[in-house]
């Protein structure tokens, strides 16, 4: 299965995303966690794209789509992959179709989250990372998923909260690109609604982001 993941940050895309990997058991290709782990192991990718992610604006696209074509050719991508953050503008999700048309890959699923604006800023700025794994779901502002006190709800781990997500400023930035139906994200989720419609193989799937985790999971899975 290769799937796309679209979702204002804050809708809960990337734990939607992990039930769909665990599903179809794909790599989880995620362009922002990509950029961090680039930028705690200190590499030059890493510190181009961290000027830009601390102010909340895209890395260029000279950067990024190239990371991510290569990344989708490597073995572990053979069986299908789950791709989440990429693409988030119009050129990102052309050349994205391009280069699968050339590679003779089809699409098989999209996933839009519905989230307003004002909903995803706040769950933004609730969610805390634990030490041990990314994965661990805590947000201070989500009753479901609220840390042990300081500590991860899960194991008990240090958290912390990413900077980009305590920045209303940097949060408002990635909030106007997601939003733009023009040439930013949602602009590259209609393109593949658009396909979905004209080419009819893509099962293009769109869910309510504003109930809790359990809910929208279930939707997810009675779409799927
Ligand atoms: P995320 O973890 O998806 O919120 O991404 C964190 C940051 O990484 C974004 O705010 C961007 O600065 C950068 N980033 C992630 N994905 C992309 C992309 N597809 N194109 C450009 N920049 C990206």
């Amino acid at each position: 299965m290769n799937i796309l993941f679209f979702g204002p940050n804050g809708s809960g895309k990337g734990t939607q995303g992990r039930i769909l990997k665990d599903k179809y058991n794909t790599p989880h290709i995620e362009s922002g966690a990509i950029f961090r782990e680039n930028i705690s192991n200190g590499t030059e990718l890493g510190s181009k794209a961290k000027e830009y992610i601390d102010k909340g604006d895209l890395v260029p696209d000279e950067i990024t789509i190239p990371m991510i074509l290569d990344r989708l050719q490597r073995d572990d991508c053979k069986n299908g992959w789950l791709l989440d953050g990429f693409p988030r503008n119009k050129v990102q999700a052309e050349k994205l179709d391009e280069s699968l048309k050339k590679a003779g890959i089809t699409l098989d699923i999209v996933v839009e989250i519905l989230l307003d604006r004002e909903i995803a800023k706040n769950r933004i700025m609730g969610r805390r990372l634990c030490e041990n794994d990314n994965n661990h779901p805590n947000n201070i502002f989500i009753d479901a998923i609220k840390p042990d006190g300081d500590k991860c709800r899960v194991c008990g781990g240090a958290l912390s909260a990413r900077s980009d997500d305590q920045d209303e400023e940097a949060i408002s930035k990635r909030h106007n690109i997601y939003y733009d139906d023009n040439t930013g994200t949602l602009a590259s989720a209609y393109y593949f609604k658009g396909l979905a419609e004209n080419e009819g193989q893509i099962k293009y799937i769109i869910l309510d982001g504003k109930p809790g985790v359990k809910q929208v999971t279930e939707d997810l899975i009675s779409k799927l």
